[in-house]
């Protein structure tokens, strides 16, 4: 295994640490920082380059290296060495794992320093240490992933997916990654090509992010294609090919030869310019051949490349649209409302990660993002996080179990957080599940920035306690209302009753006849402290208020759930009901100015 790229980020790392000016730092915080450092440099001494590295400068020499170039070409059976067996790769992987982990503490103890009131040089100095660790947490999972190939214990899937979507969604982050360069990127698609297809989407966008990931790296001013051609096509499957055509620097005859060989780097100049392990392409070819499609190259020293792959899909089936044109009049409006919340993104999956974090962020919002369940417990109990988005296949602690200790945390701010499950695959037996386990909601991968956005919005409490830390809220039951947020929207209603304003009458008659009935019961179940059924009201109120979207009077009701569930504590009860109270005939009169408009 080639340990000089890994070297050469460790003691990047290392020396951008060592820059650090601590002096503003609380104890605390240098220490925990250094501590991760340590645990990451040991690790990867220890069990990945051996117990005697301790010279970590950079060699690009050596046997190692050789041992690495004298890889043959690859083939998705060969194993990566001659001497590397099924051992070898489960080591690698295990490893990977281990360094993983204190990596992700360094990468999140840097993002709340950030936060921190740090001198300009500081700044400078901490996100010289975040990009080394996101440059060092991307070698690392390359070499997992690789590993996990070539042993052949990736995990392949076959679901509907949106491919459009997808396409856009690579698209999206792709744009985001061309910097101050005069680069063109552009999409051109079959139109033949149905929307749902059955595959690994996952997969399709790494491959696609790192293709046209590529394409970008080595243009610095030009063009680069993405076509997308339907080969051959029948009721039920479709082969479909993919071109990336860029105008970059190109690859000479020699280096084309082994471009898909592991480890393989046009020269040496281009991971000193450029970075990377070398294992991208191989990585695509694997997963390529893996999906039963096959990868070409052709390229021209200073012309340009490209890149061309064919994969075959089975035919998805059209899910029902949902109906969302009104929705889209209102995204701007649902921006606003999502701007500063605090969110945690529980997925493992890098481009998951990349994508949901920019999309997020360019919203406004702050997130932190974690695949470790431990670490991200630890900084819902430490942080205001208004909302969690929960991958639910993560590897060591599925998110259902992540949830469950959620909600049963005793800080009650921690155990009410809306959880929204995020999933590629729902089943009926996953919708059951997210239910017994406390889950809110759900949102099916791969999915478009609207609809993320809906569901943050349709999730958000709006009303927030004013010291989230302090899980003793019954001492201190304080509640802000957004009031700049809109209480209701009946437009978006209306859309959902096909445009009838008698049906969307008859609802709102029902929701004030819920609502009334609500206040009449917990009132008297408060007078009688019976907290069993202030919980069974709430819990039918729920589903009402948020089926007519009045998020303020939503996010009452769900603190006044969690309570009757958490601390039972009559006082806060109280307070949460004359909330409700206060803020319902808000709510109404709203509503009224909003029917008389639509009549
Ligand atoms: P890395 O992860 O280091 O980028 P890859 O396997 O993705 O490794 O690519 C290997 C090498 O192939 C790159 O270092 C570069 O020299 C060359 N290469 C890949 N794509 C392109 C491209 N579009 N234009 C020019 N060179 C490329």
């Amino acid at each position: 295994m080639k340990s000089k790229d890994l070297t050469y980020h460790l003691t990047d790392l290392e020396a951008k640490l060592s820059n650090l000016s601590f002096e503003k730092l609380t104890t605390e915080e240098a220490s925990q920082l250094k501590k991760s450092f340590n645990s990451l440099k040991s690790s990867l001494e220890e069990k990945f380059v051996g117990t005697t590295a301790s010279n970590t400068s950079p060699t690009y020499g050596g046997e190692e290296a050789e041992m690495d170039r004298g890889h043959k070409k690859n083939t998705s059976s060969q194993s990566p060495k001659n001497h590397t067996n099924n051992t070898g790769e489960h080591l690698v992987a295990k490893v990977s794992h281990e360094i993983r982990t204190p990596l992700n503490g360094i990468i999140g103890f840097t993002d709340l320093l950030q936060e921190s009131e740090l001198s300009e040089e500081q700044k400078q100095h901490v996100s010289a240490i975040q990009s080394a660790s996101y440059n060092l947490m991307d070698i690392i999972n390359e070499l997992l992933e690789y590993s996990k190939l070539s042993a052949g214990l990736e995990h392949f899937e076959s679901v509907n997916f949106n491919f459009y979507s997808l396409v856009r969604d690579v698209m999206y982050l792709c744009n985001t990654l061309i910097m101050d360069k005069e680069v063109k990127l552009e999409v051109d698609m079959d139109t033949k090509i149905p929307e749902m297809l059955v595959g690994d989407p996952s997969k399709l966008s790494q491959i696609l992010l790192n293709l046209v990931g590529n394409a970008i790296k080595f243009v610095n001013k030009g063009d680069i294609h993405l076509r997308i051609q339907a080969l051959k096509q029948s009721n039920k499957d479709i082969v479909l090919d993919f071109k990336i055509i860029d105008t970059g620097i190109g690859i000479s005859e020699e280096h084309l030869e082994h471009i898909f060989d592991a480890f393989r780097q046009a020269d040496h100049d281009t991971f000193k310019k450029y970075g990377g392990s070398g294992l991208g392409l191989s990585i695509v070819k694997q997963i390529i051949e893996n999906l039963n499609g096959n990868i070409n190259v052709t390229s021209t020293l200073g012309v340009g490349t490209t890149f061309n792959f064919e994969l075959p899909f089975i035919i998805g089936v059209e899910l029902p649209k949902e109906k969302d044109d009104q929705h889209k009049a209102n995204i701007n409006n649902r921006k606003d409302l999502v701007k500063g919340m605090q969110i945690l993104v529980f997925e493992d999956n890098l481009l998951n990660q990349k994508l949901i974090e920019k999309r997020l962020k360019s919203w406004g919002c702050l997130v932190q993002i974690t695949d470790n369940a431990q670490y991200g417990l630890n900084i819902l109990e430490n942080n205001k996080i208004d909302l969690v988005f929960m991958d639910l296949r993560m590897p060591v602690m599925d998110g259902f179990e992540v949830t469950r200790r959620i909600r049963s945390s005793k800080n009650a701010y921690v155990s009410q957080i809306p959880v929204i499950a995020l999933t590629a695959d729902f089943s009926i037996k996953d919708k059951e599940q997210c239910q017994n386990n406390g889950i809110n909601d759900y949102i099916l991968k791969p999915y478009s920035p609207d609809e993320l956005l809906l569901k943050l919005t349709s999730n958000r409490a709006d009303m927030k306690i004013i010291d989230k830390n302090d899980s003793k809220l019954a001492t201190q039951p304080k509640v802000i209302i957004d009031e700049e947020a809109p209480k209701i929207n009946l437009k978006l209603i209306l859309e959902e009753c096909m445009g009838e304003v008698d049906l969307l009458e008859e609802l709102v008659t029902l929701y004030k006849q819920n609502a009334l009935e609500f206040i009449g019961n917990v009132k008297h179940h408060l007078e009688v402290e019976d907290y069993e059924n202030i919980q069974f009201a709430a819990h039918k109120m729920k589903s009402g208020l948020a089926m007519m979207q009045t998020y303020s009077l939503h996010a009452i009701v769900v603190q006044i759930h969690q309570t009757c569930i958490t601390d039972k504590d009559q006082k806060h009860l109280e307070f949460l009901y004359n909330c409700f109270l206060e803020e319902y005939p808000v709510v109404i009169n709203e509503i009224e100015i909003e029917m008389k408009k639509l009549k």
